[in-house]
């Protein structure tokens, strides 16, 4: 044979056996915001369960920026071994349409691992802001226009999103305040220096509970069960007004198959972790259900979702470059 046919067979051969073993190392989770936010403190509890199933560490690194795309455009060029992977929401389907440029294809760049959770919001704001209750939120909002901020965590992230919906209810713009995550937007609402915004329970929860942040609804269809005395925004009169912020995990294209189903498989197991539900439960999410923690899951939520945010986007005409 030729050596150098033997040279490529001896080659395959060593890295099939080596996804076989997978992994023989830490595995590093990329989230795309800054530390201490909701999508870091969903990746530290999954890390902790996922690395329980691996039987390896599953180390957290924050890569914040253009509200997740630096991160995922650097999972998406990662060498395709399974040991550099991405944790991303809801943004994964926006940005390909509120981006003009956009220099990664999430449904060409990356293998599907599954998807983790949903996770509801709330509209919030600083703890001395004078309104007692969401009636009185809006009237005082829509009277001061001019001098609200409110926070974000950059464009297609979930608060931008759900700030856009908020604001289209209401008929009301007000002027946003960008930051690499939603964690050091509530540093930003603890300190007064914003008035509101809107983010995700594992986030919240903590400031709601300690009362240091106003809390004036969740925008799930039901109340959540950890924060019972919270009605939603729906039942304050938003009609309609339901927002969710789905999770997955991706890791590079041409990630060995073996690789991608041993960390799915992981996912999977520590999506039922007790630990993991208790912790995640206290937060106001629960962890997606077996089926949906499956690469196909994934693969076919996002592509349903892109087709789902396209037309909205272009219909608000708002886009980033
Ligand atoms: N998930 C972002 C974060 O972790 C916040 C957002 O998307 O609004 O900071």
């Amino acid at each position: 044979m030729d050596s150098r046919i033997v040279a490529v067979l001896a080659l395959a051969a060593a890295s099939a056996a080596q996804a076989q073993n997978f992994p023989t190392k830490p595995v590093a989770m990329v989230v795309p915001f800054a530390a201490g936010g909701p999508t870091d403190t969903l990746a530290r509890n999954l890390g902790i369960a996922m690395g329980k199933a691996l039987k390896q560490t599953v180390l957290v690194e924050n890569l914040a920026g253009a509200a997740g795309n630096i991160a995922a455009a650097r999972v998406s060029r990662a060498s395709p071994d399974g040991y550099y992977i991405l944790i991303h929401h809801i943004g994964m389907s926006t940005s390909p349409t509120l981006y003009r440029k956009l220099n990664y294809d999430p449904l060409t760049d990356f293998e599907y691992i599954g998807l983790v959770a949903d996770v509801p919001m709330t509209l919030i704001a600083r703890g001395d802001f004078p309104a007692k209750d969401f009636k009185e939120f809006l009237a005082y909002i829509k009277a001061n226009k001019d001098k609200m901020n409110y926070a974000n965590a950059g464009i297609g992230a979930a608060s931008h999103l759900c700030g856009l919906l908020f604001m289209s209810t209401i008929q009301t713009a007000f002027t946003t305040v960008p930051y690499t995550g939603t964690g050091p937007a509530m540093n930003a609402l603890l300190g007064g220096q914003v008035d509101f915004m809107c983010d995700q329970t594992t986030n919240t929860t903590g400031p709601i509970r300690s009362g240091k942040v106003k809390v004036f609804g969740v925008t799930s269809a039901k109340r959540v069960a950890s924060l019972p005395n919270v009605p939603t925004l729906q039942e304050q009169g938003l009609k309609g007004f339901e927002v969710g912020i789905w999770h997955g995990l991706y890791a590079p294209k041409k990630t060995p198959q073996a690789s991608v189903n041993a960390l799915a498989s992981a996912l999977q197991v520590a999506l039922r972790d007790p630990d993991l539900i208790k912790n995640l439960a206290n937060l106001g999410t629960e962890p997606v259900a077996k089926d949906k923690a499956t690469p196909a899951a994934l693969h076919a939520h996002l592509k349903a979702e892109i087709a789902k945010w396209a037309p909205v986007i272009k219909a608000a005409g708002q886009y980033a470059d």
